[in-house]
């Protein structure tokens, strides 16, 4: 059975309603540019609804002071049935916004699978309280869900975003209206329906896809206590400046345009084959991808015949073709800009190695992958985020240029060190400005954060950090033998989670 393309209610207050307006939301599928579904448009009314939903659900209970583990449970049920669907998931995302199938298998459903996993391992140990004793007093410190979380996510990873901003807020105890992007809404209905029927309580989640307007007045809403918003940097600045009206917490996730610096002594066909997937992804749609590429004077040519072969080994096309590893991208928009990048490349004066050109598909909305090298660290598509498949390659003298061109840029995101002496890679790794760096190809995996430097965001996600993200630490002051006594009790209810 595949998964719901067309819907004509919204998910609010643990059921489908229905919207308070006729409005609706075409998704057009990218491949294909044929509509392949629709689902209602949220107006205002309908985010009042939302939240007046989470925040009752909220205010009331059960969910925040359910026991962590009951919680975790309804979520682990959530997590077989993705696992049971995960087909279905990979073919709605793949139609819903291009992903070539064999990552929308990974990556869209792969990863959120994962993600789940390392949150529902974590939970177990989170220190909800701990007891904290020092000569000037005694302390039980507890960390309180935050309380309504308004979650606005991008088209471009839709379950992955929605699972790594719904779980930690979840097993934290927060209620949460999730905003997905108006290009994937279905993904999101179609998670909203397995926590329906995981048996998570009325109000605890919430979907409303909504326009821009309507998503402003949703993070504007004094019925918010936190935004945590994945997207765009300029949209991140954007909402966050709303958010300081309120004082509403904020975790924002943006944009990135991260560097990897290739040392001397890196295997060549190792690296290059690693940046199959670190650079190319996704169709280059991923925030993390390493889209800079610094080589020295001394490896240069070696590394673009290398790169040339890596393109030619990426089937361009249908998505749905299981040999294809580059496909359309999300959006008419987005294809647009990635051929505005193109051409600002070739007028710019970097020199133009592979692709460059058009694509020849008849229907959806693809871009040529290219390969610009000789390109110089103020040139627009060095500093810019392009979010296709476009890469710049910069050369270096040695090694203190290479880590200066790292840095030379607004974001802090991602980054990778490629070579054959750890020791020296974590060195240099050392002096990259970004919340991530990947030493040979090595992801960090879930249990560590993720995060930006600069205006690469605010706050991090998965590991530890991800959960303390939806908590407010709360100090109760104590006499000191009180304390004591509340340390074994302590004990005893964490031995009980
Ligand atoms: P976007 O900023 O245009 O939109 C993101 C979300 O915000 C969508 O739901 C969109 O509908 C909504 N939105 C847009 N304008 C809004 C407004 N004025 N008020 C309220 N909501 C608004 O980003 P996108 O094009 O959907 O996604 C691509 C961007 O996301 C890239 O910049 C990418 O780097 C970033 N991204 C970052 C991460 C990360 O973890 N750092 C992960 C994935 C994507």
């Amino acid at each position: 059975m595949t998964l719901a393309r067309n819907y004509d209610a919204l998910f609010i207050d643990g059921r489908w309603i229905k919207p308070s307006s006729s409005e609706t939301i075409k998704v057009i599928s990218p491949g294909t540019e044929a509509v392949i579904g629709s689902v209602p448009a949220a107006s205002t009314e309908d985010v009042d609804r939302a939240v007046g939903a989470a925040r009752t659900a909220f205010e009331n209970g059960p969910w925040p002071t359910m026991a962590p583990m009951e919680r975790a449970e309804i979520l682990r049920r959530v997590r077989d049935a993705i696992a049971e669907r995960r087909e279905d998931f990979a073919t709605l995302i793949t139609d819903e916004m291009g992903s070539p199938i064999t990552q929308s298998r990974a990556i869209q459903v792969g990863t959120p699978l994962a993600l789940l996993d390392s949150y529902l391992e974590l939970i177990e140990t989170f220190p909800f309280r701990d007891i904290r004793t020092t000569s000037s007093g005694s302390a039980l410190v507890t960390r309180e869900p935050v309380g309504v979380v308004a979650a606005v996510v991008p088209w471009n990873v839709p379950l992955t975003v929605a699972i790594q901003k719904v779980a930690p807020a979840l097993l934290t105890g927060c209620t949460v209206v999730l905003k997905p992007a108006t290009e994937t809404p279905l993904t999101a209905f179609a998670l909203a329906q397995l926590f329906q029927e995981a048996g998570l309580p009325q109000g605890v989640l919430n979907v409303v896809p909504a326009s821009r307007e309507v998503s402003e007045y949703l993070v504007s809403h004094p019925g918010v206590d936190k935004l945590t918003f994945t997207g765009s940097t300029a949209v991140g600045r954007r909402l966050a400046s709303i958010c300081g009206q309120n004082l509403t917490r904020v975790t924002l996730e943006l944009g990135g345009k991260s560097a990897a610096v290739i040392l001397d002594d890196a295997d060549m066909d190792a690296t290059v084959e690693s940046l199959r997937l670190a650079s190319l992804r996704n169709s280059g749609q991923i925030c993390s991808l390493k889209t800079r590429l610094l080589i020295s004077n001394r490896r240069h040519d070696e590394f673009i015949d290398r790169l040339r072969g890596l393109v030619e080994s990426m089937p361009v096309g249908d998505p749905h073709d299981p040999s294809v590893q580059i496909g359309p991208m999300a959006t008419a928009r987005q294809r647009d800009v990635v051929q505005g990048y193109i051409q600002a490349g070739k007028s710019e004066g970097a020199t133009l190695a592979i692709g460059g050109g058009h694509p020849t598909q008849e229907h959806g909305w693809f871009a040529d992958p290219t390969v610009f090298t000789d390109v110089k660290p103020d040139m627009k598509i060095a500093l810019e985020e392009i979010f296709g498949p476009v890469l710049s390659v910069l050369r270096y003298d040695d090694e203190d240029m290479a880590i200066n061109l790292a840095n030379h840029s607004p974001y802090g995101l991602n980054g990778a060190v490629f070579t054959s002496d750890l020791d020296h890679g974590l060195a240099v790794a050392g002096r990259i400005r970004t919340g991530t760096v990947e030493i040979n190809g090595s992801s960090a995996g879930f249990h560590a954060p993720v995060g930006g430097f600069k205006d690469s965001g605010i706050g991090r996600e998965a590991g530890q950090e991800g959960l303390e993200a939806y908590v407010e630490p709360k100090s109760y002051g104590l006499p000191h033998d009180f304390a004591a006594g509340l340390g074994q009790a302590n004990k005893a209810h964490a031995d009980s989670f």
